[in-house]
């Protein structure tokens, strides 16, 4: 059953070890570096709470009934897809698309495992029957999911087993009565110190003989041996929200995963040391493209609030009228126009796969995510081309905006004809935190590199690219002359001997 964002915020308050400049987080509800962004959350969880966005947000629970949020969603048919798209993107539109993250992402990723249970298993039953347990605990408990399926850069010309020293990598480190102790690295949960629970597998290729790091499972935040370091949180260090209105309260937060001797039991794994199973997860099942599709309904959304933003500045500073300026928003909104329409063509030409979840079109997913890591820049260039000074011709802050030794000067000076000082500086202060601050530079890293390193997206593209009807095209034209047919063409000259 959905959750009250007051009851997501109390099941954060436990042990979890989340550790920022060398010490523990006491309570990461009230930190200042993660207050903000945990309520982010909790407003998703209010608004799918809500009674009046139940048919939008929810479906009955194959269990009891009681709404469950549609992000769980197995689909197992087109309308499945049309219901969760409609539900995801209006929680990604709460965050401005700010929050890759949020908690539908994983749990689209499990919708996906849950819909293919024969394949996990070939491992052994048990471990399909762990998975639909688990699957169903997180759904009815509206549990919030992180992940961290990427081994740590340490030396990538190796594999896992042959690294410095072994489980540097998260393995399968030992048996124990009950389940497994697993140890090693892994990155990069993004969004994982406010999560309930983190997602521990590896998606990059696996060599023989590293089989122990061929696992798949889950473990609760507060879990012994769990430990988290996260990067620079950036909502503790700005002004105000007036001058950093998003790094104040949308900084999800990334982390490294540390699992110190963590014991995981077995009711909670899902693959073990099977590489072949590790890997098919996100390529056999749908887990992957599904998955994906939620970040790029995450991605529209956001892209739609930029260039929206970016009209609304073109508006207020009187160059809208301009025929170049318009065409410049026509080419950021063709942009915008392509992801959405590449969302709905792979949910449109969706097809029921051998678990009979309906599969997102391989190709236009990935096609998608090698044209937004490669457009995303480019955007952001065309963007601050546009600018020029104006983003950085700001006052240091919102106190320059109060003061009235400072006030006049602004009002008078940072202007536009269609905007009173504190709408310029209230516009571009948001910009400037969209597409220049430390909060814009860890999104584009983030768009560039989410979904994993691009070539891998161009690998994917072309293993589902439908090779056979384009070949089958060549065919026909090769097949179509030949020099006989040139020689015995009367509408064309037939080849000169030479
Ligand atoms: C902001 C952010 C949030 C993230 N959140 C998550 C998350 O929530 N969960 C999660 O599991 N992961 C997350 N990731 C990790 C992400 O999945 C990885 O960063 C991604 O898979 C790329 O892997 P990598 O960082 O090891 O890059 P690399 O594979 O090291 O690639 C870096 C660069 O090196 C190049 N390169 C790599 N290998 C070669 C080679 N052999 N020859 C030539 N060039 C090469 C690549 O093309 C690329 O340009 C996140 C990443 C970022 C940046």
């Amino acid at each position: 059953m959905t959750r009250s964002g007051a009851d997501f915020i109390a099941g954060l308050r436990d042990r979890r070890n989340v550790f920022l400049d060398g010490e523990r987080v006491e309570d990461v509800t009230t930190h200042p570096a993660f207050a903000e962004a945990v309520h982010s959350v909790a407003r998703l969880y209010d608004f799918a709470h809500d009674p009046a966005n139940r048919e939008l947000m929810t479906y009955p629970s194959e269990r009891d009934g009681r709404p469950v949020n549609k992000s769980w969603l197995v689909p197992r048919t087109r309308e499945d897809l049309a219901a969760r798209r409609r539900a995801i993107k209006a929680w990604a539109d709460l965050s401005y698309g700010l929050m890759g993250r949020s908690p539908d992402h994983v749990a689209s990723f499990f919708a996906g495992f849950a819909g293919s249970l024969p394949f996990f298993a070939r491992g052994g039953q048990q471990f399909a029957d762990n998975l639909a347990r688990f699957y169903a605990k997180a759904a009815d408990e509206d549990l919030y999911l992180s992940y961290a399926i990427v081994q740590p850069v340490i030396d990538r010309s190796k594999p896992a087993h042959q690294q410095a020293e072994p489980y540097l990598y998260a393995g399968a480190a030992e048996e124990r009565d009950g389940g497994i102790v697993v140890r090693g690295a892994q990155m990069l949960a993004t969004g994982g110190v406010m999560s309930d629970w983190c997602y521990i597998s590896v998606i990059l290729p696996l060599q023989p003989g590293d089989e122990d790091y061929a696992i798949s499972l889950v473990v609760p935040l507060d879990a012994p041996g769990l430990k988290l370091y996260v990067r620079r949180p950036y909502a503790r260090t700005v002004s105000s929200v007036f001058d950093y209105p998003l790094s104040s309260r949308f900084d999800e937060t990334d982390a490294l995963v540390v699992l110190d001797d963590v014991f995981v039991p077995w009711e909670h794994v899902f693959v073990y040391k099977n590489r072949e199973l590790c890997a098919g997860q996100f390529s056999v099942t749908a887990a992957h493209v599904i998955g994906n599709t939620q970040a790029h309904i995450r991605s529209w959304a956001k892209l739609q609030f930029l260039v929206g933003l970016v009209r609304r500045i073109c508006e207020a500073n009187g160059q809208l009228a301009k025929p170049e300026v318009v065409a410049q928003l026509g080419d950021l909104a063709t942009r915008v126009s392509l992801v959405e329409g590449m969302v709905l063509a792979a949910e449109a030409s969706a097809a029921p796969d051998e678990f009979g979840v309906m599969r997102p079109t391989d190709a236009m997913v990935y096609a998608s995510q090698v044209y937004q890591q490669q457009m995303y820049p480019e955007l952001l260039n065309a963007i601050r081309a546009m600018m020029g000074g104006s983003v950085i011709q700001l006052p240091a802050s919102v106190a320059d905006l109060c003061s009235p030794a400072t006030r006049p000067d602004l009002e008078r000076y940072v202007r536009w004809p269609r905007a009173t000082a504190v709408e310029r500086i209230k516009l571009l202060k948001l910009l400037w935190d969209l597409i220049g601050s430390e909060f814009a530079g860890r999104h584009l890293q983030y768009e560039m590199f989410y979904a994993g390193e691009p070539n891998a997206i161009k690998g994917r593209e072309y293993r589902s690219f439908d090779w056979a009807a384009a070949d089958a095209l060549v065919e026909r034209c090769l097949n179509s002359y030949d020099l006989d047919t040139v020689a015995a063409s009367t509408r064309l000259p037939a080849p000169q001997p030479t």
